[in-house]
């Protein structure tokens, strides 16, 4: 699941996981756990995250490569990968445990759209990224670093975008609908 902060990636894996039976991983979520228990890691990790800076490629493709290995049921992720180096790597530890990508979704919300549901979400949150110098860099990580990856699954056949202005039910219906006509054309179908 891909999206800019505040488009509702973590929501929309959320409800899609339940639906579909999946397990969600959410890469963001795994290393405020580890910031919060204070572990090396954690301490590591914590003013990167603060700053809104991307935490480093062989951090969380360690993290996720354990997740993989260990996981046999089907995995929806959420943030993951953010960069052109985790995608690749991401390629690699699919095949070396035998599994695939069968979608990348792309939650799209327009930037004016985007900053008002982050204002909202900071208001709630308490996550200490959620403040306006960080979201405006953490924006910008988005557009310089992990925007490249639409165009990189794109020429792989696997991206499906989904329009997110509306409301969560209408989104989430979107996807589960564009989901179902991939599937179809892929001779699948949803459980
Ligand atoms: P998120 O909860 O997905 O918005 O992620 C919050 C923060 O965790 C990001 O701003 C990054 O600092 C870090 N993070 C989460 N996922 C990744 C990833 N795939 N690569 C690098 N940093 C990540």
């Amino acid at each position: 699941m891909f999206g800019a902060p505040g488009a509702g990636k973590g929501t929309h894996a959320n409800i899609l996981a339940k639906k579909l039976k999946l397990i969600h991983i959410s890469t963001g979520d795994l290393l405020r756990k580890e910031v919060d228990k204070n572990s090396d890691l954690g301490k590591q990790v914590k003013e990167i995250m603060d700053r809104g800076e991307l935490v480093s490629d062989k951090i969380v493709n360690h993290m996720v490569r354990e997740i993989i290995s260990e996981e046999k049921c089907g995995i929806i992720f959420d943030g993951f990968p953010r960069t052109l180096i985790q995608a690749k790597k991401l390629k690699m530890m699919m095949a070396e445990f035998g599994r695939k990508i069968d979608a990348v979704i792309s939650v799209d919300v327009p930037i004016e759209e985007l900053l008002h549901r982050i204002e909202e979400r900071a208001r709630i949150s308490n996550r200490s990224d959620d403040n306006e110098a960080t979201i405006k860099y953490r924006l910008n990580e988005y557009r310089i670093k992990t925007m490249p990856l639409l165009d990189y699954y794109e020429k792989s056949g696997l991206l499906l975008r989904i329009d997110a202005r509306g409301s969560i039910d209408e989104t989430s219906a979107k996807i589960i609908d564009t989901i179902n006509k991939n599937l179809k054309t892929n001779g699948m179908s949803l459980p």
